[in-house]
C-alpha cells in the first residue's frame, strides 16, 4: 500500500530527507499532521523498506509513527505494547529472560501470573 501525497503543497526533497533521516536516527517522526504529506513520505519509506511501524495520535496533537524494531533472537515485533516484547537493548525480555537476565526472568514470571489469573484465559485443572 503507497500512501499519495497531496499535490498542492509542494514539499522541498529536503524536508522529506530531513523526516526520513530523523525518522530513522530516532526511530521516531515528529507530530505531523494527518493530512500532511511529509507523514506520507515517511509511511510510504517504512512500507517500501519493510519496516514495521505503529501509527499514533500524539497527546500535543497530530500523528506520529514510531519505528516497531525486530528482536535480534527471536525476531518479532517488540514494544507492541505487552510486556514480554519490551525492547532490552535489541532483544526482547522473554529472549532476555532465557539467557538468563534476572530483570527479565521477574517480568517473565510477572507475565505467567497475569496470564493465570485471566478469566477468559485457558486453565488446566489439577487433582490438588
Ligand atoms: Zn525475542
Amino acid at each position: 500500500m503507497i500512501y499519495s501525497t497531496p499535490m498542492k503543497n509542494k514539499i522541498r526533497p529536503k524536508v522529506i530527507e530531513d523526516a526520513i533521516k530523523r525518522f530513522e536516527d530516532r526511530g521516531q517522526s515528529g507530530a505531523h499532521s494527518p493530512h500532511g504529506a511529509i507523514l506520507c513520505h515517511v509511511l510510504n519509506h517504512c512500507i517500501k523498506n519493510g519496516i514495521s511501524f505503529r501509527l499514533s495520535y500524539l497527546a500535543g496533537g497530530g500523528y506520529g509513527l514510531q519505528r516497531l524494531d525486530l528482536c535480534n533472537i527471536c525476531h518479532k515485533i517488540m514494544d507492541t505494547g505487552l510486556l514480554q516484547d519490551v525492547n532490552c537493548g535489541g532483544d526482547c525480555t522473554a529472549c532476555m529472560a532465557d539467557a538468563g537476565d534476572p530483570d527479565c526472568i521477574n517480568t517473565m514470571r510477572a507475565v505467567k501470573e497475569l496470564d493465570s489469573t485471566d478469566e477468559g484465559g485457558d486453565f488446566i485443572e489439577t487433582d490438588e
